[in-house]
């Protein structure tokens, strides 16, 4: 199976998730030169072993032009670096996947006369991603299922703010019960008949292929001593200590939920980045990290905390980590560690009051992971503060907000309110 059909068909016929057979390593004449290479090459050289079979070279380069149009800085915070990954239009590292998925999606299905249907069921943050990414993208409709009154103000304007081809659906229910439908809807015989269904998910081949490319980009920049110019430009910072400086290969502290970000992390290890190892940082939703300790995974229910993106007890990528690595070998190249709502809380105020850096609660369970490890670590931002201003504000004072997010809060909502079953999402879909 190619890449365009594992990423448009999202999930296998068997209900498991699309990995590589293996994976590609970088050549050592791009290892030796990350640190001068652009991200757009160093985008193209990691994701052209995957998409060769698709699309030409000349293309893939068009469509990482076209979808990152920002940077990914990374920034000297105290006592360490931390990759920005929240400069994209939503303001979350889901940028990155979702970006590169739609104009993927769209390259896939040129010349179809059919529309492909995207059915994607969110949280809250991957539903705001996936409309930004899709939004006026050719030949694809897309339909996002979030829960009623259980997304914040901000995530319910990026999902159902921009019409056009984003319809947003209310569901009176839980995230849980909106994946369920969501599958439901991809089993249904009636809907299999009018609509070409496709997912956009975390899951998707396609979303967490792009993510590698920061891994590698950051890592390249550390390993060489070199701080990307990006980062410079940003006030507010002290300089990196020694203990900053002399790291060579990092270690990664990545704040993580389903796991995909992390995936894409060891997929950029693999395949010869200058990584060391890292951090699974999760809030109490600490299934992985209690599987790093004792070699037993044991999904259980979520449960709610502010960092709300990263509430997921059984965790999708799991399977592929263990698809690639053994216990063993996933034990090696990562340590686990959890953090509470009130140790995150107490990382957004320190932190704010000692570097005048703002930290979202996610990041911030990933900067008190670092601590928790007692090593040094760079930590990946994956949303931008000002995304969750109630939580942060109260503890900093007022954060600076981004132009995206403003003029995101002043689209009117378009959504409309379903009952939690099947046949009402049939008929809402076009
Ligand atoms: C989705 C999300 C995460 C978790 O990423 P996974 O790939 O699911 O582990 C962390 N932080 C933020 C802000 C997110 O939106």
């Amino acid at each position: 199976m190619d890449f365009a059909a594992a990423s448009i068909t999202g999930l296998a016929p068997d209900g498991g998730l699309y990995v590589p057979e293996e994976l590609p390593r970088y050549s050592q004449s791009v290892l030796t030169s990350l640190a001068g290479m652009s991200y757009h090459d160093i985008a193209f050289e990691t994701i052209l072993p995957f998409v060769r079979d698709t699309m030409s070279a000349r293309v893939l380069h068009d469509l990482i032009e076209s979808a990152y149009t920002f940077a990914a800085p990374l920034v000297p915070v105290a006592d360490r670096l931390v990759l920005e990954l929240f400069h994209g239009p939503t303001a979350a590292f889901k940028d990155f996947g979702a970006r590169f998925m739609a104009r993927a999606f769209s390259y896939f299905r040129r010349g179809e006369d059919t529309v492909l249907h995207v059915l994607t069921a969110t949280s809250g943050d991957t539903g705001g991603a996936v409309a930004a990414g899709f939004y006026g993208v050719e030949g694809i409709d897309v339909t996002i299922l979030y829960p009623k009154g259980r997304v914040t103000p901000l995530q319910e304007h990026q999902i159902a703010g921009l019409g056009g081809n984003i319809s947003a659906l209310a569901v009176e229910g839980s995230f849980d019960d909106c994946q369920t439908l969501v599958k439901a809807a991809f089993a249904d015989e009636a809907l299999k008949k009018t609509t070409v269904l496709s997912s956009a998910n975390s899951i998707n081949i396609a979303r967490l292929i792009p993510q590698i490319v920061y891994y590698t980009a950051a890592a390249g920049k550390i390993a060489a001593g070199t701080i990307d110019p990006d980062g410079k430009a940003t006030p507010r910072i002290k300089a990196p200590t020694a203990r900053t400086r002399n790291v060579k290969t990092p270690i990664l502290c990545v704040p993580s939920g389903n796991f995909g970000d992390l995936t894409a992390g060891l997929y950029a290890q693999a395949m010869g980045a200058p990584i060391h190892s890292f951090i699974a940082a999760t809030n109490i939703n600490k299934t992985v990290p209690d599987y790093l300790v004792s070699g037993t995974y044991q999904p259980r229910a979520s449960q709610t905390t502010i960092s709300n993106a990263m509430d997921v007890g059984a965790p999708s990528n799991f399977e592929r980590m263990i698809a690639h690595f053994s216990w063993e070998a996933l034990k090696e190249r990562i340590q686990g560690a959890s953090i509470s709502d009130d140790a995150a809380k107490r990382t957004i105020k320190e932190v704010h009051d000692e570097a005048g850096y703002f930290l979202d609660p996610h990041t911030a369970v990933g900067w008190a992971a670092v601590d928790q490890v007692l090593t040094n670590a760079t930590v990946l931002a994956t949303a931008h503060p000002a995304k969750f201003s109630e939580t942060v504000a109260p503890l900093t004072g007022p954060i600076p907000v981004p132009e995206s997010l403003t003029s995101a809060l002043e689209r009117n909502i378009q959504s409309k309110t379903i009952k939690n079953d099947l046949s009402a999402l049939r008929s809402s879909i076009r």
